[in-house]
């Protein structure tokens, strides 16, 4: 989470309480405010407090015209009534909730299923907090399996991950904290994610894996999985080293499994050791749950699993985190049972209807070219197209800013910095009628941005709430 400091003066800010609000006092209303930053001496009626609380967080932004983040914003009632039920239930805690660990496990195997393990009960998996524990797990799993194979000349030599420098954050937070080499493949010309033959040529023996991402975060894009595996097999017919593809599906592998049932990306390709999901992406749950899934217990090292008889029982754990809510994994299976194979592919299909829609008619609005189409992960990018000098993608984020919408723009890494993109990133909730307004709101802004004499965001730096 983010780091922050303690008490600082330039913050201690004086919260005026109305009157009205201090309905327990005995003296009429409790005007005087509570300090923010330390613990106020004395407790405050539950009504003052929860009135406090509500109305600071109404400044927050409103979630569903948020094109910035992929997680997941509205679910039905009845999700949000099972969550309420189980906001007590600890997920660790097997032993006082089997039926929650069951759910856990049977989410599992229908992953198992939906991503095509060869033999799904060989498979093994466990939910996380997101796909970013998910990654951390698939990440050590890699390492400790190269640290056994190489275990003669480790640690003298320094292990290194392969991927596309399109990557997202926590895969530099992997290679950060557990001390392996990042090896990034930097972008070129229009091609945006990850190349397989320069992947397979960053490969040596001291590669733990590759990764490869359904799909890239900057762009929406699904990188070529089947092409990285067979580029990776004549390596090692080349060379005899064999090296594992982990596959980050933080979006993607709940939408290719629904929507483009004839792209080989998962399991089915021997070279896939691990897969992992955000169920709170378009697994469509709200935020806190991810899945790290691995091929057969041979992908992921004995030694690694933890077996904690605390509890009482002793279920095997692969996590970082001990506690952790069960509230979401629930949701997740209500979803399962609720869709459906049929009623994902319908909500998916509808999403990515109206990202391809949206992004046909930004385009022929004239002003914009399109990166990508929404035809992939239901996630497009654009930016200005060659004749517009007027005004770029910051002014544009800035400015629809005014109308309530989050849309993010940021400059691509290495080696295309000098391109600057709008992401748009739609999700379910997003309709056909909000994206008319949308459209509205940008035709409408367009005349204004034209008559600027030049970019007045000249700050390409400072992103504007790029969410990866
Ligand atoms: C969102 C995302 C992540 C991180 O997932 P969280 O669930 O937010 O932790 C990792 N990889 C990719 C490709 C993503 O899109």
């Amino acid at each position: 989470m983010a780091l922050h400091k303690g008490p600082q003066k330039h913050q201690e800010r004086v919260l005026s309480v109305n009157p009205f609000f201090g309905e327990a006092n005995p003296v009429g209303g409790m005007t005087e405010a509570p300090p923010t930053h330390r613990l106020p001496d004395a407790p405050m009626p539950p009504t003052t407090a929860y009135q406090l609380v509500h109305d600071e967080l109404m400044l927050d932004g409103n979630s569903r015209l948020n094109l910035a983040t992929f997680v997941s914003t509205w679910m039905e009632p009845q999700a949000g009534v099972l969550m309420s039920e189980c906001r007590d239930k600890n997920m660790i805690d097997k032993d006082e909730y089997p039926r929650t660990a069951e759910l856990e496990r049977r989410c599992v195997a229908m992953l198992a299923d939906l991503w095509n393990a060869p033999d799904p009960a060989a498979a093994v998996g466990c939910s996380t907090t997101g796909s970013s524990e998910a990654c951390m797990l698939a990440g050590m799993a890699l390492k400790r399996r190269w640290t056994q194979r190489n275990a003669d000349r480790y640690p003298g030599a320094r292990p290194n991950l392969v991927m596309g420098i399109n990557v997202q954050v926590c895969w530099e937070k992997f290679c950060n904290f557990w001390e392996v080499e990042a090896r990034l493949i930097p972008m070129d010309g229009d091609r945006y994610h990850l190349d397989p033959r320069a992947a397979a040529e960053l490969c040596d023996e001291n590669t733990i894996g590759v990764v490869g991402i359904l799909g890239s975060t900057f762009d929406g894009s699904y990188e070529p999985i089947a092409e990285l595996c067979a580029a990776l097999d004549a390596l090692q017919e080349r060379t005899g080293l064999d090296i594992p593809v982990h596959v980050d599906g933080a979006s993607g592998a709940m939408v290719a499994p629904f929507l483009d049932e004839d792209l080989v990306w998962d399991f089915r390709l021997p070279r896939v050791a691990s897969i992992n999901t955000s169920g709170h992406k378009y697994g469509l749950v709200y935020p806190g749950v991810g899945w790290a899934l691995w091929r057969d217990s041979e992908a992921l090292p004995e030694e690694l699993v933890f077996r904690v008889n605390y509890l009482g029982g002793d279920m095997p754990t692969f996590a970082l985190n001990f506690s952790r809510p069960g509230a979401q994994v629930v949701a997740q299976y209500y979803n399962f049972l609720r869709l459906g194979r049929e009623g994902y592919r319908a909500v998916q299909q509808s999403t990515r209807d109206v990202a391809r829609s949206l992004a046909d008619r930004i385009e022929g609005l004239g002003d914009f070219r399109l990166l990508t189409r929404g035809d992939e992960l239901p996630v497009f990018a654009l930016t200005t197209a060659d004749h517009v000098t007027a005004y770029d993608v910051f002014d544009v984020s800035r400015r629809m800013r005014e109308s309530g919408w989050l849309v993010p723009a940021y400059t691509f890494p290495a080696n295309r910095e000098d391109l600057s993109v709008l992401r748009i990133v739609c999700r379910n909730g997003f309709s056909h009628d909000l994206a008319d307004l949308f459209l509205d709101d940008l035709t409408r802004l367009l005349p204004e941005l034209r008559r600027q004499p030049h970019p007045l965001n000249r700050d390409k730096e400072a992103a504007t709430s790029f969410h990866h």
